[in-house]
């Protein structure tokens, strides 16, 4: 072999190399490779998406980040910023997207060699549920009379947190509290009649909603004229029995009748003679002038009172009949909070003592409720919710009863005309 054949080897064979190499560093390498991970979206309407470059494919990164859109035909782009970082992932926000609207996105890297693509996937803005609000009390409608308190309870609930709530009456704030629960004792003393909205708004810092109810303020009603209102006949009983009747103060048997009562007011005055344990018998002339049989509203007894008092007795349980109170956010009727009713018409001396004077309930003007635990004094601070409490404040004393509660004995209530 001469030299010269050599020698134009080794040059064809660098040749082959230089070329080679040159080839290779510009036709080498493939597209990136791509992979499209989940999206975070905020009911905001911003998302975070999320993808990873796991092969560069041997080339510069030139352009990496997402395209997006409504539709599968995506239309937008995301372009990240950041240097690309292979086998890292990358993150990119977008903003001002529908809350409830489903999103298209896929990732892409391009390099020389072209443009990698990870698959299409999806995410939906979540909505902001807005607060709900439950109105605890009162009930809706509820009607009362003007100087009542209303017991305001509301709660509100949110699928994130409650900010604040309010209260509004007739459109003007009346309190708002920081959380998700709002009470209120709302005064009617002093308001006009009618009918009054009451709103209670809750807000979770994007969204407020709200819940009225109506409560119907009355003019609180004379008291003297609802026996006729409720039509209801005064029965007029005689007592004819063994007794032969006087049917006047004057004319009474005072040898069999030698006591004169005191004159009580109005109700008048009789004669009457002591029996035994404290029990006292009436002329029968004054109580056949004088005590009428009436049946009680709501609780439907017949009793026995004196003709002057039916009207009272009547107007105090036609308000027991259809009131209701609040106790601890419960709405109850008046009714229910009568256990025991005793004596209103019942001839004896105070305490059954003979050596003591006697008792209201011997005119007939007096009416004992709840008797088992209420030979005693109520302390309204202590006690708010004493069944003889409420039904002295919304029922006897409206009505025009005195309340016994004075001298410890919250049991009994009476007339004193
Ligand atoms: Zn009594």
């Amino acid at each position: 072999m001469n030299k010269r054949l050599s020698w134009s080897l080794v040059i064809a064979v660098l040749g082959f190399f230089i070329a080679f190499s040159i080839f290779t560093s510009v036709y080498r390498g493939d597209k990136p490779t791509v992979v499209t991970a989940e999206a975070l979206a905020e009911e905001t309407g911003n998302a975070s998406l999320n993808g990873q470059i796991s092969d560069p494919g041997g080339k510069e990164i030139t352009l990496y980040g997402f395209e997006w859109g409504n539709t599968p035909s995506l239309g937008e782009e995301a372009i990240c910023q950041d240097s690309p970082d292979e086998n890292k992932s990358f993150i990119v926000s977008i903003n001002d997207l529908q809350p409830g609207t489903t999103y298209y996105f896929q990732a892409f890297a391009v390099n020389s060699k072209g443009s990698g693509y990870g698959d299409i996937k999806t995410f939906t803005v979540p909505i902001d549920a807005a607060p709900t609000v439950t109105i605890s009390s009162p009930e809706d409608n509820l009607s009362i009379f003007s100087g009542e308190i209303v017991k305001i309870a509301a709660e509100a609930a949110d699928d994130k947190k409650v900010e604040s709530m309010g209260l509004y009456v007739n459109d003007s704030s009346a309190a708002s509290v920081e959380g998700d629960a709002l009470t209120y004792d709302w005064d009617t003393s002093g308001i006009s009649p009618g009918e009054y909205v009451l709103k209670v708004s809750a807000d979770d810092g994007t969204q407020e909603e709200s819940k009225l109810i109506t409560v119907l303020v009355e003019e609180k009603p004379e008291v003297i004229n609802l026996a006729a209102n409720d039509q209801q006949p005064v029965i007029k009983e005689t007592y004819t029995e063994s007794i032969p009747v006087s049917r006047s103060v004057e004319a009474t048997d005072t040898y069999k009748y030698p006591n004169l009562s005191k004159v009580q007011g109005s109700f008048g005055q009789f004669y009457y003679r002591d029996t035994s344990g404290g029990r006292i018998e009436i002329d029968p002339g004054w109580i056949a002038e004088n005590i009428v049989t009436i049946t009680l509203p709501g609780l439907n007894r017949k009793v026995q009172v004196h003709k002057d008092a039916a009207d009272n007795f009547i107007a105090a349980f036609n308000y027991i009949k259809n009131g209701t109170t609040w106790i601890n956010g419960k709405q109850v009727s008046l009714l229910s909070l009568i256990d025991s009713m005793d004596g209103t018409f019942v001839t004896r001396h105070v305490n059954w003592d003979s050596a003591r004077g006697l008792s209201n309930h011997s005119w007939g003007i007096a009416i004992d409720i709840n008797a088992d635990d209420h030979y005693r004094y109520v302390d309204p601070n202590t006690e708010p919710y004493d069944p003889n409490l409420i039904l002295w404040e919304k029922a006897f004393k409206p009505a025009g009863f005195s309340w016994g509660n004075s001298y410890s004995d919250s049991m009994h209530f009476e007339l004193l005309y």
